[in-house]
């Protein structure tokens, strides 16, 4: 913590990104420690290579982020945030780095430990928590916008504090954001509170598309682009729905397979998915998605991959056969 702290307070000019497809996490860790270095007088450019999903787009100073990058850009230092692994950050922003020095802060136990200098912190609840934490050691004061974007951070990664990675700092961390002008209804309103129609009908065919197991130990829900175009709803839109499926009684994990658009020739019969994992703390998901190239938490997993449907399903369908009530899939 300490190095970081004085290559932070040397150096000029930060850039800083978090992982693509981004969540309350990712875009609060950004906002939170762009607006304490901008504070200081630093050079800052956020950046994000995905779009930002419409629920976020209330936070204060949301629009710094930045979707398009210069490759050629140069900074003293690149903080790359909420990414157990760097190419979650896209092919631009990794090729940024390379002329940087780069500081890993994140809380996946996956963490690839990439970067010259890192602050990992498996048991934070978010990487909110340990952005706070740095902000502490900075010669700035947090503000209304600092405040949201950590309590943000935190209320999402939680759940709305009921993930298992829910711990006393959580809590302790809000209350002192909430002190600073962080309006907990507002932000839950804006993430929480109001979803489009077509988001309604995505989750009626989320629901729909459902299947257990034999043994009733896995759920998975299948969201292809048809029903994407069908409700008239984008990617951002899933986020969210895996947890009705993991909430099936005697379901130890639950699986959102998400077809995304098609990019380049595909193999006949193939696509490329995103799979969500989910589990209710008896499965270690993180080893599975590491299995398949991907990352994350115990609890909470995801990876891509090139496949057939039927036998993507089919796989987990066989590894559910390990799922035991009281020990992990090794
Ligand atoms: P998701 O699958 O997007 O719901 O993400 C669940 C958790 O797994 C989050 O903490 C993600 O950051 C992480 N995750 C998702 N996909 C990947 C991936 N391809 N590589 C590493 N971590 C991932
Ligand atoms: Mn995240
Ligand atoms: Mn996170």
């Amino acid at each position: 913590m300490q190095t970081i702290i004085n290559q932070i307070k040397r150096n000029r000019s930060f850039f800083l990104a978090s992982h693509t497809h981004p969540d309350g996490d990712a875009i609060g860790s950004l906002l939170a420690l762009g607006l304490a270095l901008k504070a200081m007088g630093k050079d800052v450019q956020l950046f994000n290579p995905s779009h930002i999903p419409a629920v976020y787009r209330f936070l204060p100073s949301v629009h710094m982020i930045e979707q398009r990058l210069d490759p050629d850009a140069q900074f003293d230092v690149a903080l790359i945030l909420d990414c157990g692994d760097i190419d979650r950050i896209g092919g631009d922003a990794k090729t940024v780095c390379q002329k940087s020095l780069v500081i890993n802060i994140d809380h996946h136990v996956t963490n690839t430990r990439f970067g010259d200098l890192q602050i990992i912190d498996v048991n934070a609840c978010a990487t909110a928590e340990i952005i706070y934490h740095l902000i502490q050691h900075l010669p700035v004061g947090i503000d209304c916008a600092i405040a949201t974007a950590i309590y943000t951070g935190i209320l999402t990664d939680t759940g709305s504090f009921r993930f298992s990675n829910t711990n006393r700092t959580a809590f302790a961390i809000c209350e002192r954001m909430i002190s600073m002008g962080a309006d907990p209804y507002q932000v839950a309103q804006h993430v929480y509170g109001t979803y489009s129609l077509g988001r309604i009908k995505l989750l009626n065919l989320a629901l729909d598309s459902l299947e257990i197991s034999p043994n009733g130990k896995l759920s998975v829900m299948t969201m292809s682009q048809r029903m994407l175009r069908e409700t008239g709803t984008q990617a951002e839109d899933i986020d969210g729905i895996i947890n009705y499926a993991r909430r099936i009684e005697d379901v130890k994990v639950a699986a959102l397979i998400h077809e995304l658009p098609a990019n380049g020739s595909m193999p006949k019969g193939e696509s490329q998915f995103h799979v969500s994992l989910r589990s209710d703390g008896g499965v270690d998901v993180a080893h599975i998605a590491a299995h398949y190239g991907g990352g994350g938490h115990s609890g909470a997993a995801g990876f891509s991959t090139k496949a057939n449907l039927n036998e993507l399903k089919k796989e987990l369908m066989d590894l559910s056969e390990a799922f035991s009530d009281t020990c992990e899939v090794t």
